[in-house]
């Protein structure tokens, strides 16, 4: 369904610039309210459906019901980044379509940041068996994060705590394929983690890099002085470019078209980031 076609440079650049201009408006997953995600968004039009994507052989990107969630298939299982709109029909319909691509059982869960949109399956993995794995600003987040200091909820909820936390980094390996969590610093949240997966030389930022814009959260502890300091240390990991996921889903949507920026940057997202880089040293 997404097979348009990938040659229209010009109509990416479009995009993305419509992109930037309505993040500038309403940041994916972070109303002034303290991140209710798509819930919170008024009288936009009804949120895309669920769908997974091939981003590369072994790694998937489902699309829809809140940020984008990151599959990773092994020979021993599943390294999955994020759990979408807190609510049993969002973890079942991302279950379903997780299944679609692997019978494979998910082992471990990396939660980007505490936005119920990336968080808000927490516990049902945890019910599950399964190690969900967040940066320790994130917990701290849902204790006592927000303007009254009483921890993070959502409209949809509070979301569970992870079941393991770490401070610097947290490497897993699992079969015949290894994840690397990183946080450096507070960004768009005080408790944000990225997930390189460094033989694919793919890199999930949830929504630390959603456009040439910062995007922090203060209450929850996001830091715009710091974002550009954690942009840095992010542009020496080793990842590459994925210019043809993003291009397809640019031209679908503009919710997944920005929030696929995390998945690499591409010409128009490393440009903007080193300017951005520029002007905040
Ligand atoms: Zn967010």
């Amino acid at each position: 369904m997404l097979k348009k076609s990938l040659a229209a440079i010009p109509a990416l650049a479009f995009a993305l610039a419509a992109t930037v201009g309505v993040y500038a408006q309403a940041p994916a997953g972070q109303p002034p309210a303290g991140g209710q995600g798509a819930a919170g968004r008024g009288n936009q039009p009804p949120p895309a459906p669920m769908e997974i994507k091939q981003v590369k052989p072994g790694l998937y990107m489902v699309t829809g019901m809140g940020g984008n969630s990151t599959v990773r298939v092994g020979n021993q299982g599943i390294i999955l980044v994020d759990t979408k709109n807190l609510g049993d029909q969002f973890y079942n319909d991302l279950i379903a379509k997780i299944k679609t691509v692997s019978d494979q059982p998910i082992k471990h869960v990396f939660v980007t940041h505490v936005h119920q949109d990336h968080s808000g399956n927490i516990g049902k993995f945890t019910a599950a068996g399964v190690e969900v794995i967040a940066h320790e600003g994130l917990k701290k987040n849902l204790e006592t994060g927000g303007p009254k200091g009483t921890g993070y909820e959502s409209a949809a909820g509070k979301p569970a705590p992870p079941s393991t936390t770490y401070s610097k980094d947290k490497k897993i390996t699992l079969g015949n394929i290894k994840a690397e969590a990183y946080n450096f610093g507070p960004g768009h949240t005080g408790g944000d983690t990225f997930v390189l997966f460094p033989d694919l030389r793919v890199i999930a930022l949830g929504d630390h890099f959603v456009a040439a814009q910062p995007n922090s959260d203060y209450p929850m502890g996001g830091s715009v002085l710091n974002w550009s300091k954690s942009l840095t240390e992010i542009l020496k990991l080793d990842f590459e470019l994925q210019r043809r996921a993003a291009m397809s889903a640019c031209q679908r949507h503009e919710q997944a078209c920005s929030e696929l920026l995390s998945f690499g940057r591409f010409d128009f997202a490393t440009n903007e980031l080193h300017r951005s880089l520029a002007v905040h040293r």
